[in-house]
């Protein structure tokens, strides 16, 4: 718990450093972006496939919504609180900041293994706690997505059960939805191409090319094997990728549009299997003389204690966090250039807009469509960090938290504060 309570310390304190190199943020305005605006705990009773009775317990943050409707993804897993859900929620308001789309930030979560439920528990499970907080939901309001341990079929329950209760279906209130439910072509793919679009940006100003470029690529689920998948057609070479039992390198560059990502992109743990390749251990991947390291697994998997070997030139956060502010600063002191987070998963919450936008319209894009949309907001939103770097002489990251701080803020001052 305390080790949570921390999580939102940290997001707090980003805030407040950031807040040094902005002017005009006075004492009180910093105090309203440092809380979520709401917070909702609930506890609720599910009946189990044997008949008996378990209560869970769930949770819906809203952190600002200053400019727009709050957005965010619903995490099922056994250590989620009310620190992380909070952290994760203040972490968004900036993320959709720093892309310019019109929202704040939210964060949902229940406290459970979803591997340890039936789906038909789940299901009952899903539906109940949309109930729960359907109060604060709403296409307008606040819309889930998929986060750690739910997927589009999650969203389909919530939608379902929304709709429901509304007496009219009401495709808007959640996105991650199945595409025959109002889901947007490209959603899947969209946060590694985002992480790749970053990559090929990053490396023009480092004047490095990316064609012929070695990266590794820690997670090969749905971030870190589209972004492998994605590098590799843009003529990178991709010598390492690893999933949670480790991982499979070659030198001259894995065959992963060939072979890899149609038999094992999501599939936990099966890279093992495959035999055309040295094994490697995770530690291993971090350590591995590359040009381009993209970390797309867990938070906090670059610590002081591994930092010191990573040999990459570029490190693009796929994952949420994947740095400890630790290893960031021994990173920098490397010299290596990092992509934070907030710019580069982006995508995601990009495409998530997108598919509201069209739900709300009822007219649906073909999928050249929204990627070329994404690729332009995602060049345009990196242009507008590098800028920042530049005039505020910093990293990557403090440049992304100056630009999402800094629209918040605006954005909460114009409005002025109620009544
Ligand atoms: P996922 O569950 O599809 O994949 C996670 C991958 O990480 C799997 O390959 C898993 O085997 C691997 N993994 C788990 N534990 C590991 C360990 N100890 N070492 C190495 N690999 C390990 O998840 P995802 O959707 O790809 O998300 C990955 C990260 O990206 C998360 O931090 C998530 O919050 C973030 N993210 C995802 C999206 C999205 O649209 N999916 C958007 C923004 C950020």
């Amino acid at each position: 718990m305390s080790q949570h309570i921390n999580v939102f310390e940290m997001a707090q304190s980003q805030l407040r450093a950031t807040a040094r190199h902005l002017d005009g943020l006075t004492p009180g305005l910093i105090d309203v972006l440092a809380m979520p605006m709401r917070q909702l705990t609930v506890n609720f009773p599910v009946v189990m496939d044997d008949g008996s009775v378990r209560v869970f317990q769930g949770y819906r943050v809203q952190h600002n919504s200053s400019r727009g409707p709050t957005k965010g993804g619903i995490r099922y897993h056994p250590e989620v609180d009310i620190f992380e859900t909070s952290a994760l929620a203040m972490w968004m308001t900036w993320k959709c900041a720093v892309a310019n789309i019109p929202y704040g930030g939210a964060k949902g979560s229940i406290k459970l293994d979803p591997k340890q439920l039936s789906d038909r528990e789940l299901e009952r499970l899903t539906r109940r706690y949309a109930t729960e907080i359907n109060i604060i939901l709403g296409e307008r309001s606040d819309i889930p997505a998929p986060d750690v341990g739910t997927n589009p079929q999650t969203m389909a329950w919530i939608m379902d059960t929304i709709s429901m209760q509304r007496g009219q279906t009401s495709l808007g209130v959640v996105t991650g939805k199945p595409i025959e439910l109002g889901g947007s072509l490209g959603r899947v793919e969209a946060t590694g191409r985002g992480v790749v679009v970053t990559a090929e940006e990053a490396c023009k100003i480092m004047n490095m090319k990316l064609e012929g470029a070695r990266v590794a690529v820690q997670g090969f689920g749905n971030v870190g094997s589209v972004a492998a998948k994605l590098i590799e057609d843009m003529g990178a070479k991709v010598i390492a990728v690893s999933d949670a039992r480790g991982g499979i390198y070659r030198k001259d560059g894995l065959p992963i549009a060939k072979e890899l990502y149609g038999r094992y992109a999501g599939r936990d743990g099966s890279l093992a299997d495959y035999k055309d390749a040295d094994q490697i251990t995770n530690e291993d991947l971090f350590g591995l003389d590359c040009d381009i390291l993209i970390p797309a697994a867990l938070s906090a998997s670059i610590t002081k204690e591994n930092a010191g070997k990573v040999k990459a030139k570029l490190v693009v956060e796929g994952a949420n966090g994947p740095l400890t502010p630790d290893a960031d600063a021994i990173l920098e002191d490397k010299g290596i250039l990092v992509c934070p987070d907030i710019l580069a998963n982006a995508g995601g919450v990009v495409v998530s807009y997108f598919e509201w936008v069209q739900d709300l319209q009822n007219f649906f894009w073909d999928e050249d469509e929204v990627n070329v949309k994404l690729e332009k907001l995602m060049r345009h939103s990196f242009g507008a960090v590098r800028s920042t770097m530049e005039q505020h002489k910093t990293n990557m990251r403090t440049a992304a938290m100056i630009i999402g701080v800094k629209r918040v803020a605006e954005a909460t001052m114009v409005r002025g504060i109620f009544p």
